[in-house]
């Protein structure tokens, strides 16, 4: 019997690869999204296939289905989005977690959690090995975030402490690449489409901070590896290749329009001034590791922008 999975946030941008990935190998795949941050385009070409269903529904409200295993990203992780609405940021992690978990309880079906390096809040261990228990303000405005992923996972421990459901935390660290919306706010895809429409380049700060970026396929391999493993987690999935901003920023420019300013505006609160992952547990217990540079990685991000733009999508 093929297998039944369900994909919360799926029509997003990690949620849409991830689909990809399970529909090609031949998985049934039941995508529930909202579209708070989504588009049916990222999946459109998935309607009508017999392994798939969408369903538009908010997982903050309970669902009854019939699956084996979930992979829960539903929540918006651009600042952008997720600070537009904050309550409701913190009611999806928390109330989303809650109800996707006794869903996964009831029909004893495995679940991963799409948490986040923002449970490091502004580390001051650096790099960030999965044993930092991280440094997050709870009442700054990236909090409704930060605080609802780091209750999400204590969640998904209790639940398996209590029930014995079967988990899988992730700690995603900066995930760019194609499907990133061109308004998502978040740095990869505000500088490429600034650069393609001859605008400045807006840092940030003085661009000092750094962050580490890890292209989606890359990303979705660890995903589906640490959801077939053994291991519980958690589990920072992440590239330490590690940039400023300003260098991104140059690096962006000199592949589209080198004569491009760049610009500063103020550093948003608690805007992290370090990141990058430790991925000594990937490499031992998933045999993974990141395989695209970020020299490649923007080479398709910044095509697959150019080409979005030209469209007029
Ligand atoms: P995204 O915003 O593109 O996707 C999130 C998806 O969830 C969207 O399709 C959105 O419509 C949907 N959604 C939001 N709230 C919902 C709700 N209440 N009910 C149903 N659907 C809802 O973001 P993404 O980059 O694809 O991130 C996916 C997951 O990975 C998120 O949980 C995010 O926190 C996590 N993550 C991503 C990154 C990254 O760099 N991309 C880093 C760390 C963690
Ligand atoms: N950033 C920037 N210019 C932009 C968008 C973001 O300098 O146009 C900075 C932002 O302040 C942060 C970094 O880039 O220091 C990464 O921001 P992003 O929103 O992509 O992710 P996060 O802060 O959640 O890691």
């Amino acid at each position: 019997m093929t297998r039944r999975n369900l994909i919360t946030g799926g029509a997003g941008f990690l949620g849409s690869h991830l689909v990809d990935r399970l529909m090609e190998a031949g998985e049934e795949v039941i995508c529930l999204d909202n579209f708070y941050s989504g588009r049916k385009d990222n999946i459109r070409h998935w309607l009508g296939h017999a392994n798939f269903e969408l369903i538009r529904h908010d997982v903050t409200e309970p669902i009854r289905l019939e699956i084996d295993r979930i992979w829960h990203l539903a929540c918006p992780a651009s600042p952008v989005h997720y600070q537009s609405n904050p309550i409701k940021t913190a009611k999806t992690s928390f109330l989303g977690t809650y109800n996707m978990l006794g869903l996964a309880r009831r029909v004893g079906a495995r679940l991963l959690l799409a948490s986040t390096s923002e449970v490091y809040g502004d580390p001051e261990v650096h790099p960030q090995p999965e044993s930092y228990r991280g440094c997050v303000n709870t009442i700054g405005i990236r909090s409704c975030y930060d605080e609802g992923k780091r209750i999400a996972e204590t969640l998904c421990f209790d639940y398996q402490r209590m029930h014995g459901t079967e988990i899988r935390v992730m700690r995603i660290f900066n995930t760019y690449g194609p499907r990133m919306l061109p308004d998502d706010g978040r740095v990869v895809s505000n500088f490429i489409v600034q650069a393609l429409q001859g605008q400045s380049l807006t840092l940030y700060g003085d661009g000092s901070q750094t962050r580490s970026f890890c292209y989606v396929d890359d990303l979705i391999e660890g995903m589906i590896r640490l959801m077939n493993g053994d291991h519980t987690g958690p589990i920072n999935i992440g590239n330490p290749g590690e940039f400023t901003i300003r260098q991104l920023a140059e690096r962006v420019r000199e592949r589209i329009q080198p004569g491009l300013e760049l610009t500063t505006q103020p550093l948003p609160q608690d805007d992290p001034l370090q990141r990058q992952p430790v991925i000594d547990l990937a490499r031992e217990l998933l045999d993974w590791e990141p395989k695209v540079s970020l020299h490649e990685g923007l080479e398709s991000t910044i095509a697959y922008f150019r080409e979005r733009l030209r469209a007029g999508r």
